[in-house]
C-alpha cells in the first residue's frame, strides 16, 4: 500500500500531536508555578472548525469543549450527541453527558434559552438581564447551568465583559437565581500588552467574590497565545483554541 494517508487520518494525527503540546505546554506551566497539574483545567475551543474534528477530539479524550456562537455549538451539540451515545464513551469526565459544552462568546438574552438546553457552562455572563434569561432557559431545561462572570479587564466593551465593580452586584444576582450555580470568573486578556498585570488583576477580583461567595471557584483566562501567563496568575481554567485546531480563517472572538 502506498500514497497519502487518509485526509481524516492525516488531520486526526494532527490533532492528536497537537493535544499532546498543549497538555505539554499547561503541565510546563503548571511546573513552572509551582502549581498541581491536577488544579488546571482546559476547554477546545472549537468555534470555525468543521464538526469532524470535534468528533475527532472527543474520541481522543476531551470533554470540555467550547464554543462563542448559539447556532454553531447547537448544531456542534447535537452532532456529538448523536455520533457518542453515552454508554460507548469510556472514562467521560462528565457524568449524564458525553461532554460539557462551555459557551464562552457574547450571548444575546434571545438565545439564552436554546444555550441553556446544551451548555453545562456559560462562561460569559456579564449582565443582569442576561442573567435572568439563562435562569428562566435552565428552568424550562430542568437543568443547572454553571455560570462564570465575564470581567472586563480593560474597558473594551465590544469583547464583553462587566465592568469590576460591577462584579459584587452580580454575583449577588446570580447566586440567588434558580437554575444557575456561580462558578467563578472569566476574562479576556487585553491586546497587544503584557497579559500578566491583567490576569492577576483578574485573580483578585477572584480573591475579593470568594469572601461573599466562596463556590465561585473557578478563573477561566488564558487562550493559546497566553495560557503561560494564565497559569502563573492562577487561572483554574483555560479556553485553547487555535494551538488545537490550527489558526482561524478569520479572526473570530
Ligand atoms: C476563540 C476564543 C478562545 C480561544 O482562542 P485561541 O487564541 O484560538 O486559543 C478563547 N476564549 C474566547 C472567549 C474565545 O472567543
Amino acid at each position: 500500500m502506498s500514497g497519502a494517508e487518509p485526509a481524516a487520518a492525516q488531520r486526526r494525527a494532527e490533532l492528536a500531536a497537537n493535544l499532546r503540546d498543549v497538555e505539554e505546554r499547561i503541565a510546563a506551566a503548571c511546573a513552572a508555578a509551582g502549581r498541581r497539574r491536577g488544579d488546571v483545567s482546559w476547554v477546545a475551543v472549537s468555534k470555525t472548525w468543521p464538526v469532524s474534528d470535534v468528533l475527532a477530539v472527543v474520541e481522543l479524550g476531551v470533554r470540555d469543549l467550547g464554543e462563542s456562537r448559539d447556532q454553531e455549538a447547537a448544531g456542534k451539540a447535537v452532532a456529538v450527541r448523536d455520533a457518542f451515545p453515552e454508554s460507548t464513551v469510556p472514562e467521560s469526565s462528565v457524568p449524564e453527558s458525553t461532554v460539557a459544552w462551555h459557551f464562552v462568546g457574547q450571548l444575546q438574552s434571545n438565545k439564552a434559552r436554546s444555550v441553556a438546553s446544551y451548555a453545562a457552562v456559560v462562561q460569559s455572563l456579564d449582565r443582569a438581564r442576561l442573567a435572568y434569561a439563562l435562569s428562566d432557559g435552565a428552568l424550562v431545561a430542568d437543568r443547572v447551568l454553571r455560570v462564570l462572570l465575564q470581567v472586563s479587564l480593560d474597558g473594551d466593551a465590544s469583547r464583553g465583559g462587566c465592568g469590576p465593580d460591577r462584579v459584587g452586584p452580580l454575583a449577588d444576582l446570580v447566586a440567588g437565581l434558580p437554575g444557575l450555580a456561580l462558578a467563578g470568573v472569566m476574562a479576556v486578556a487585553p491586546r497587544g500588552v503584557d497579559p500578566r498585570p491583567a490576569f492577576d488583576r483578574l485573580a483578585g477580583i477572584s480573591d475579593r467574590l470568594r469572601v461573599q461567595h466562596p463556590e465561585a471557584r473557578e478563573i477561566s483566562a488564558g487562550m493559546s497565545g497566553d495560557l503561560e501567563a494564565a497559569v502563573a496568575s492562577g487561572a483554574t481554567l483555560l479556553r485553547v483554541g487555535s494551538a488545537v485546531f490550527g489558526p482561524r480563517a478569520a479572526p473570530l472572538r
